[in-house]
This record gives structure tokens, sequence and C-alpha cells, in this order.
């Protein structure tokens, strides 16, 4: 629908935006949810998806990766409405009542905006090693766009949670060779990924660590230093590819430049959860209140408030309350 506005724009795709984006469809809004991660599911995706979860309501306990599924299937998304890898760069309102949010691929148009940020825009943790922030791009990455380009190459995997993991055991069917290396004993990662690489070709070390990064003298990696930890042994893998997760960072960055009130890493927002811009509102760990606890069963509240009370202004004269739902609204 190019020049239609949408009636909401989501940014955030963490569990409370999700919810967002169910309570949308129950009000026929039109909607999309932006997300800077390749995938949904925020701080749960990101930090600890194989962890049970015991304290949202209807689940005595869940995977946090199951209750992300659990809310996708449950927002039923059409294509493209949640749109993943989209860091929203900038907001602003017109003269016209509209809000324009801009990411790093497009530019969206609503009548609200939810903001359901959490703590911010996550980005891979970078190694600060020799070597490493001068060859990224050249061999060393932070992620995998298509594991099609490791055919046949030497890959050094840097990391021991899920995806570290879960990269080493994609990759390694494909590489020439495959040798992961985590600075602690034990790994941080589900238990049968942990045996599915013990199993495999891949070379494992445990505690090593990485200490420099070499080019071959054209500005592509070819060598990696990795240490034992605690001892000092070094070793030199020859190498063409270095993949490093060794976790995410988050930051609200440019959402404090946006006139939403940002103070310290909240943004206040009234009892509607409207933030001091009108027509833009904030749900779930990003929001701030006096009494605020910061769980997913608090934001899934806060969002349906956030979202209902948007729809008095995306549809003048509609009422805030949507009413129960005593069947699928859509
Ligand atoms: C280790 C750990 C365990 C936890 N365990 C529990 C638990 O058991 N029970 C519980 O209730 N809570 C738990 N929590 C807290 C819970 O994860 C958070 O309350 C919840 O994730 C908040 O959801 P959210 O959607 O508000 O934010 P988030 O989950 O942080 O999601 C926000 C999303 O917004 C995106 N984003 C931010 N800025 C932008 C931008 N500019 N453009 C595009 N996208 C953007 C981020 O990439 C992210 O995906 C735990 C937290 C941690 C760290």
């Amino acid at each position: 629908m190019p020049g239609d506005p949408l009636d909401l724009i989501i940014v955030g795709a963490g569990p409370v935006g999700l919810y967002g984006l169910y309570t949308a469809r129950m009000r026929k809004a039109s909607a999309v949810v932006l997300d800077s991660l390749p995938e949904p599911g925020g701080q749960v995706t990101v930090l600890y998806p194989s962890k049970w979860i015991y304290d949202v309501a209807g689940f005595p306990q869940v995977l946090g990766r199951d209750l992300i599924k659990a809310l996708v299937d449950q927002a039923a998304p059409e294509p493209g409405q949640i749109r993943c890898s989209e860091r929203a760069v900038d907001l602003f309102p017109s003269e016209d009542g509209l809000f324009h949010v801009t990411t790093e691929k497009a530019s969206y148009v609503a009548r609200a905006v939810i903001l359901t940020v959490g703590i911010g825009a996550f980005a891979p943790r970078r190694l600060r090693v020799p070597g490493a922030q001068e060859l990224e791009g050249h061999g060393v990455h932070y992620r995998v766009d298509n594991p099609e380009d490791l055919r046949d190459r030497r890959v050094l995997v840097v990391g021991g949670g899920d995806s570290a993991l879960d990269w080493a055991l994609a990759v390694e069917p494909l590489a020439r060779s495959l040798t992961l290396i985590h600075m602690l004993e034990e790994f941080e990662a589900h238990e049968d990924s942990v045996e599915k690489l013990g199993a495999s070709r891949a070379r494992i070390l445990t505690p090593w660590e990485l200490t420099e990064v070499m080019d071959d003298g054209t500005g592509r990696v070819e060598r990696a230093r990795i240490r034992r930890r605690g001892t000092g042994e070094d070793e030199i893998l020859e190498v063409d590819d270095i993949l490093i997760f060794i976790g995410q960072v988050a930051n609200l960055g440019s959402v404090k430049e946006w006139g939403v009130g940002v103070k310290g890493n909240s943004i206040p927002v009234d009892t509607r959860m409207q933030t001091v811009l009108p027509g833009v509102y904030a749900a779930g760990d990003v929001a701030a209140y006096d009494g605020k606890i910061d769980l997913i069963a608090t934001g899934f509240g806060e969002v349906a408030t956030a979202v209902n009370n948007a729809m008095t202004r995306v549809r003048p004269g509609a009422k805030a309350a949507p009413g129960h739902s005593t069947k699928r609204g859509f």
C-alpha cells in the first residue's frame, strides 16, 4: 500500500512487540514490527533461548524459544509484517499528525508508534584483539549471511554459547576444517549441540582464547594466534575465516534523539503508556513509571494498554477498550 500510512509501527520484536502485533491485529490495525536482529524474540532469543521461564501466565514452564514461537504463531503475521534486520534509526512527526520511521533499509509512515525497544538494539560484541578490527569483513565475521561462502574453507569459530555451537554445527559439514575455541572449560550451550559437535570432525579446544589475527599481506585473514588460558601455551592456526560469537550488546542509540523523553535507558510513560510525544507509546522493559517491574508478564499488559489507547488516535471515535476476545479477531 504505497502512500497509505499504516495504523501502527511497532519498533522492537521482542516478546512485548510480538504481543503488541497480536493486539494490533485483534483491533484490525495495519501494522509492521521492526527489529534490528535477524530473528524475533529480543532478549529471550539472544540471551536465553534454552532457559526455562516459569512466570508467564498460562505456562507452568516454557522454554524461551518456545515462548517466542508461540507469540509469533499467535500474532499470525502476514508475510513481511515482522521486518527483521531493520534497525530503526530515526523517528519524527510531521505536521499532518503522522509519524515517519526510517530504518537502515526503508521508510515507514503511520498514525501512531509503539516503542517496545527493550534495553535497545542488539549488536554483536566485538573482540578487541590485535588484527580483529582491521580484518572485520575480510575473514573476521560476527554473522554468517550465507554458509555456502564457507565451503572448503578453514574456519575458526570463537565462542561457547548457543550461537557459536549452532553455527559450528551448520558450517562443519561444508568447511575444509573447523576448529572451535571457547575461553571457558565448559560450554554454555544446549547439551544436544555439545554432543553433536563432539561427534563431528570439529577440533574443539577449551579453555582457549583468540589473541591475534594475522593477514596475508593483502588484507585478508591468513592465521590466528590462540592461547590456552592460564598456561601461556600458544598455537598458530592457518585459517581463512574466523566466526566470532561472544555475545551481544544492547544500546538505545538513536532512540535518545527521537524526542520521546528518554531518561537514562528508559522512556517515562503515562497511564496510557504514552510518552511525552503524543502518538508515540512505549511498553515493555523500556517503559518507565513508578513501581515498574521488568518482566515479560508486565510487558504484555503494558503493550495491550499502549496499542488499545493508540487506536483512539488511529481511528478518532474508536474506544480504547477492545471488548473481550470471544473469537479470533482476524
Ligand atoms: C538472562 C535473563 C533471564 C530472564 N528471565 C526472565 C524470566 O524468567 N521471566 C521474565 O518475565 N523475564 C525474564 N527476563 C526479562 C525479560 O527477558 C524482559 O523483561 C523481556 O525480554 C522484555 O521484553 P521487551 O520486548 O520489552 O524487550 P526485549 O526483549 O529487549 O526486545 C526488544 C527488541 O527491540 C529491538 N530494538 C531495540 N531498538 C531497536 C531499533 N532502534 N530498531 C529496531 N529494533 C530495535 C531489539 O533488537 C530487541 O529485539 C530475563 C532477562 C534476562 C537477561
